[in-house]
């Protein structure tokens, strides 16, 4: 793995990036064992694992067995090396979670609020979840906060252009707000991008470099992940899949142009249409429990948002040729019955070319995603080469 252009000290680095990366995606091994699978000689990998373990970002297990039956040393990587946290967001919740080195939530949170919250509102639970983030006794400070964005957020820019859902984050500069309260600066991430990097880290997608992601919820948002890199275009706003047009001359959307997915398959589209329905105004929550026990109308409301999300899916497909397509996100609580909906419908939209290398998958990270998303971030430079 040597290059003889690298200088010692960069060599140092990759070595080390290698080690790290090489436990996290195998579990424990004896040191011999990583030298063999790395191409590292003995005085290399001895330096290094002397460092890590100095540094306590590996911890030492002697309970494995050699091939002779003799005990001996697992290195692994230390839980209790480190820890990040990761706030989400979203329209009706804000929600927390601190990880600890090995992406396990040790603590996480949630608060309901409502998608009208106004600003003053909205920054007094961030810092309620902030504070309890820096009382939990596994955190050891806040400089590793990320935080996830709803909106039209281009990356390089301090707020989101429009927040369709949540207007009090509207222009919202929190970098300068928090940066004045507690004296750091968060690192900010779109809440779907930050779904993107929970999968990657957690969800095992190394052995998938090519997939995508939806994300289903209030708004509707995609990721496409190409070679391992999420594709971000030129400002950094690529993946408003909730605001293609799915049908010519319908509903007015949000954002102002009609027809768009969002009109028909986002949670507010189904609670709008489900609340016409019955007459009166009704939460997702419930509507989840009427779709699972079997009622009519809702059942055809879902039917229909899973139509339309079979085709955008299946354009997603047919546009980025995914090994993986990823469902999550809150609408994914409506079950395996909404899925399959989709999954028995996609292939009018998707070509059975593209399609039948494609895994449909639903996210097993759950509704904090976008937290542990935003954590994940920071807990990804200490794995990374500087
Ligand atoms: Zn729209």
């Amino acid at each position: 793995m040597e290059k003889e252009t690298c200088n010692h000290k960069q060599m140092r680095k990759i070595n080390r990036s290698a080690v790290l990366n090489h436990l996290r995606q195998t579990g424990p091994r004896p040191r011999a064992e990583i030298a063999r699978d790395l191409k590292m000689d003995g005085t290399t990998i001895t330096h290094l694992v002397r460092e890590l373990l100095k540094e306590k970002l590996l911890c030492v297990q002697s309970i494995g067995r050699s091939s002779t039956g003799k005990p001996q040393d697992l290195l692994d990587i230390n839980p209790d090396g480190a820890t990040a946290a990761g706030i989400s967001l979203a329209p009706g919740s804000v929600s927390g979670v601190i990880l600890n080195l090995k992406g396990e939530v040790i603590s996480r949170e949630h608060i309901m609020t409502s998608h009208s919250i106004s600003r003053q509102k909205l920054m007094g639970f961030i810092e309620k979840i902030i504070e309890n983030i820096l009382s939990h006794p596994s955190n050891q400070s806040l400089r590793e906060l990320g935080v996830a964005y709803h909106g039209i957020f281009p990356v390089k820019e301090k707020s989101s252009l429009r927040t369709l859902h949540l207007p009090a984050l509207e222009g919202l500069d929190i970098k300068s707000r928090l940066k004045e309260k507690y004296g750091f600066e968060p690192r900010l991430i779109s809440a779907t991008r930050a779904v993107a990097e929970a999968e990657m880290w957690l969800g095992n997608m190394s052995a998938a470099p090519d997939f995508c992601i939806v994300d289903l919820g209030v708004g509707i948002g995609s990721v496409n992940i190409s070679s391992g890199v999420i594709q971000y275009g030129t400002r950094g706003l690529a993946g408003e899949l909730g605001h293609t047009k799915i049908i010519p001359d319908g509903e007015k959307c949000l954002c102002g142009h009609f027809g768009c997915l969002e009109t028909v398959a986002s949670i507010n589209a189904i609670e709008k249409k489900t609340g016409a329905a019955l007459k009166r105004d009704i939460h997702f929550d419930e509507i989840v429990h009427l779709f699972k026990s079997g009622n009519k109308t809702v059942k055809n409301i879902i039917s229909n948002a899973a139509k339309y999300l079979a085709i955008a899916t299946g354009n997603m497909i047919n546009l980025h040729n995914p090994s993986k397509l990823i469902f999550s996100g809150l609408l994914m609580e409506l079950g395996e019955p909404f899925f399959d909906e989709i999954k028995l419908h996609i292939s009018e939209s998707a070509l059975p070319e593209l399609l039948e290398d494609t895994i449909l998958q639903r996210s097993s990270l759950g509704d904090y995603s976008p937290a542990i998303g935003a954590a994940v971030i920071s807990i990804k430079d200490i794995f990374a080469i500087h």
